[in-house]
Formats: structure tokens, sequence, C-alpha cells
């Protein structure tokens, strides 16, 4: 095969890459990308959207079940509800196909070649990709490495028969009669609580003291609450050891030294994501480090002329938005233009029951920053629409300086909340203060009412409560 040049080359179609590739075919840079699996990387075939459709399935699964009790207030009845996962799953297929198909139609539409192989350094500037056809190499004046990440395995407790990480519980084609989820972090807890709604007898183990240790405890508290509703047995303090000898069941230490063992027909591991650092020649071209991620700089740049990393290899937080923020700014920085990172925050949510958003600073990391602040918030059993909608667990939180209100962040906790994360991004952003918050009117009824409210209360006079 010849030799290919170009003026940029991308590694890896993830939201990172693909939308780097994109925004550099927009600006008329001759563009390749690489991807060894599907365009779209985790996120779009075994993460975010695979992940959230399930989410979706499970919960209108569980809004049947729970009417087919007949003790439903809102007076509705049906008869027993039924799940065929495996048309749940080929209805996750199809959707995962479109999205897939649109993001090779849109490179396509922006004249970036797309080579489907294996990457790997040759030196700084050339890549060597092992294709179907044959050995390809490609050299190019400026590369973007966005490998992704890929699912941290335990070894007392390797991958593989019923031990499986979110990939393959992401493609069952039966729910699993019991099933023991280890780590509470999103990912298990995501796909714990929607396999628990499918009716899967759930048992979640977690190492530290309690859930979702990344967020604080004020926010993880109705999700807390909710699991034991939904039949989820949270074990925290507690250690994965290994499988038991019989193959189907899990070993587990307590803090206190008790040694339990937890019958399961299929066990998830989702302890975290580890950046994909090896089998494409990092140790070639020898790049500065921070930790088990590549060290990147204001503007992406590794500490290689030319040679940027963007996404989850460089990084927490690893989230698709923030690979896909970072590829467009590459983008544009290679085709000449003035940009650096300079974003208030990176949104992160939580597709639990209820789910949670944190946007900015949390009360803590505000106090930790040294800037005196003011913080309330608002829940929603005092929002109307809240009450319409049966969900009036949760709040939102505003995070303020003392003296001027700037926003500095927002936080919530609620069902469908993630749809309110725009207007927390949008306002941080902007550097609303709470003020501007309060002078805004939000439409009635919706869970909205609570940004104002929340806004009000920081102020120290909301209406509703
Ligand atoms: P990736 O999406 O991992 O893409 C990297 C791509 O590079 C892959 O396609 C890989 O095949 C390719 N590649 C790697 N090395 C090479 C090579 N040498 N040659 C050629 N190709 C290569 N994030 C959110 O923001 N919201 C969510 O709701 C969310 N839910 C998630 C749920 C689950 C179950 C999981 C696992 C993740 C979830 N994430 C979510 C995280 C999100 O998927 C990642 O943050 C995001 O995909 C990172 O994008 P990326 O472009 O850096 O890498
Ligand atoms: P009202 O809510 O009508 O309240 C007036 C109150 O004054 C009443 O309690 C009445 O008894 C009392 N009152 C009247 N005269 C006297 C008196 N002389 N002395 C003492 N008390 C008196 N708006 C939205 O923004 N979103 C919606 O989704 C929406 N849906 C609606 C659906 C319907 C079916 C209807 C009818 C209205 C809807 N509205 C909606 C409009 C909304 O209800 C009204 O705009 C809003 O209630 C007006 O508030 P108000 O306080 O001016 O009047």
């Amino acid at each position: 095969m010849r030799d290919i040049s170009c003026k940029l080359l991308v590694i890896g179609a993830g939201p990172g890459g693909y939308v780097c590739a994109i925004r550099a075919g927009q600006l008329g840079i001759d563009t390749v990308v690489v991807e060894a699996k599907r365009p779209g990387g985790t996120c779009l075939n075994i993460g975010c959207i695979p992940s959230k459709a399930l989410i979706h399935a499970a919960e209108e699964f569980a809004k049947v079940a729970r009417l087919a009790t007949g003790e439903s207030p809102l007076g509705i009845s049906v008869a027993r509800p039924g799940l065929d996962l495996s048309k749940t799953m080929h209805w996750k297929d199809s959707i995962v196909g479109r999205l897939g198909s649109g993001v090779s139609g849109l490179l396509k539409k922006a004249r970036v070649k797309v080579v489907e192989g294996w990457a790997r350094f040759l030196d700084g500037k050339t890549v060597e990709v092992v294709t179907e056809i044959g050995r390809q190499v490609i050299r190019a004046e400026h590369v973007v490495i966005a490998t992704g990440s890929d699912a941290v395995e335990l070894s007392s407790l390797p991958f593989g028969g019923n031990v499986i990480s979110s990939t393959e519980a992401l493609a069952l084609t039966e729910v699993p009669e019991r099933l023991v989820v280890v780590g509470a972090g999103y990912i298990g807890l995501e796909l714990g609580t929607a396999f628990a709604k499918m009716g899967a007898a759930v048992t979640v183990v977690e190492a530290l003291s309690r859930i979702l240790p990344q967020y604080d405890a004020e926010l993880t508290r109705p999700v807390a609450k909710r699991l034991p509703e939904l039949g989820v047995t949270v074990l925290t303090g507690a250690g994965a050891r290994g499988l038991a000898r019989t193959g189907d069941a899990l070993s587990i230490e307590k803090s206190d030294g008790q040694v339990l063992t937890i019958p399961a027909d299929k066990i998830l591991v989702a302890v975290g994501r580890k950046p994909v650092t090896e089998g494409w020649g990092l140790e070639a071209i020898d790049l500065d480090m921070d930790g088990r991620f590549i060290r990147i700089d204001d503007r992406c740049r590794t500490s290689m002329r030319g040679l940027y990393a963007i996404g989850d290899v460089t990084g927490e937080q690893m989230l698709a938005h923030r690979a896909s923020a970072q590829g467009e700014m590459v983008a544009e920085i290679i085709a000449g233009n003035k940009r650096a990172w300079d974003k208030v925050c990176i949104p992160a949510i939580c597709f639990t029951d209820p789910e949670i958003v944190v946007a900015g600073l949390t009360p803590e990391e505000a106090k930790a920053s040294g800037v005196e602040t003011t913080t309330d918030n608002f829940p929603f059993r005092a929002n109307g629409r809240a009450m319409t909608l049966e969900a009036e667990a949760g709040f939102i939180r505003m995070v303020a300086r003392a003296d001027n209100h700037l926003l500095l962040g927002i936080q919530g906790v609620g069902a469908g909340i993630a749809e309110l994360s725009a207007t927390f991004s949008v306002a941080l952003e902007m550097g609303a203060r709470l003020e501007d918050i309060a002078a805004t009117i939000f439409a009635h009824p919706t869970l909205s009412e609570g940004i104002l409210e929340a806004a009000l209360k920081t102020l120290g006079h909301p209406i509703h409560l």
C-alpha cells in the first residue's frame, strides 16, 4: 500500500477523536483518522448511549411493573408486564447502529479519510496501521492521540465467564437472577439499578464506606435511600476477594474482617477505567506522563512538538463531552486559531435513580479554594411539577461567592435533572450571579423553577418555602 501523508492524523474515533477530525475537516485541514473498532468509540458503542438506552428500557419496565401491583396512586392498573431482554438489546443496538452510521457520514461529509485498523507509532510523526488488507504507513505534520480508556480488571477477579465488564453487561440477553456489582461508582450503580428494575436481585459491593464516593454525601443521599426501595442490597466497606470455588458466588471481606459469600449468576466488575496507553508504541515516543495518563497542557499539547492528546487517555474527568470539547479545540489550534482550555465547568451526570448533576465547585471544593461562599438548596418536594411527576426526592443547590454572589457551582439530585444540567453549565460559563438567576423567568410548572428557587433561597428569600 502507498504511504499516506496528511496534515493531521487522529488516532481513535471516539467522541474525542471523531469530533476533532470532523472539525479539522470543516476547517479545511487534510485529516486522516484511524480506528481499530467502530467509529463512536466507547461512548457510542459500549458506554454512554447503550447504557442510557438500557436505563430507559428498565425504567419503562419498572413503571409498568409498579402499575401491575395495583397500588398506583394514579389509579392506573395493568396486567402482568413482560420483558424480552434480547428484543431490548436489539432496539439498543439499532440506536447504536444509527448513530455509528451518522458519525461515519459526518466524517465523510467533512472529507476525513478513515483508516480501519490498529495504529502504532514508528516515530513521533509516523504511524503504522495494521489493516485488513495490509500494512499502511501514515505520516502527519500533527498527530492527536485519542485512544480512550478500558475497564479496569481486578487481578483477584479477572474478566471471563460469569465475571463481566460493563461491555458484556450491556449485551446480556437475559436478566440474571442474581447480579453482584463490584464497585458503587457511577457505571456500577447506573447498570446495577437498571438490572434491579428489570427484576434481577442486585447486590452492590463497595470497598469504601459509602456509594458514589466521588460525589459529596449530601448529593448521594437520595440515591442511597432509593436503592433499597428498588430491592438493591448495598454492602459498603466490603472488598471483593475473588470467585468462590464453586464459581457461582463472590467472596468478599468486610472492613471488620468478616468474610462473606454472595451467590451470583453474573458478577459485574465496575471499579473504574484505565487509559489505553499500551500496544500503540508509547514507548517509541517517550512522552511525559501524569501518573497513568498522558500529560497535556492547556492546549492539549504533549511533551513532544506537534503531538496532542485528548479524552480519557489524558485523565479525569473521563467524560465524553470533555473529550469532544478538547477535540474541537485542538482542531482549531491546528488550523491556526488562538484557543486554550478556559472552561469554567465540565458537568458530570450520574444517571442513577434519581439522577445527580455536578457542575462547577461543590461547597467543600469552594471552601478548600479559600473563597468565602454562600450556599443553599431548594428541595423538589416544594416544586409543583415534581409532585405531578411523582418525583419529589432531591434538590438543587447553589454555591456562590459570598461577596459578589458570582456562581461557582450548581449541583442537584432528582428525577430528570440531567436535562437541567444545561442551565447549570450556561449560568456558570456565562458568569451569572445569584441575582441573574433570580431575575430570570422560569416557565411554570417545570422542575427548572427549582433553579430559580435555589437562587432565591441562597439569597435568603425563597417564595415557595
Ligand atoms: P473512547 O471513546 O474510548 O475512544 C477511543 C477509540 O480509540 C476507541 O474506539 C478505540 O477502538 C480506538 N483506539 C484506541 N487505540 C487505538 C489504536 N492504537 N489504533 C486505532 N484505534 C485505537 N461519559 C459521559 O460523558 N456520559 C455518560 O453517560 C457515560 N456513560 C458511560 C457508560 C459506560 C458503561 C462507560 C464504559 C463509559 C461511559 N462514559 C460516559 C465515558 C465515555 O464513554 C468516555 O469518557 C468517552 O468515550 C471517552 O472518549 P475518548 O474519545 O477519549 O475515547
Ligand atoms: P389565579 O390562579 O386564578 O388565582 C386567583 C385567586 O384569587 C383564586 O384563588 C381566586 O379564588 C382568588 N380570588 C379571586 N377574586 C378574589 C377576591 N375578590 N378575593 C379573594 N380572593 C379572590 N400557567 C402556566 O404558567 N403553566 C401552565 O401549565 C398552566 N396551565 C394551566 C391550565 C389550566 C387548565 C388553567 C385554567 C390555567 C393554566 N395556567 C398555566 C395559567 C395559570 O394557572 C394562571 O396564569 C395563574 O394561576 C394565574 O395566577 P393568579 O394568581 O393571577 O390567578
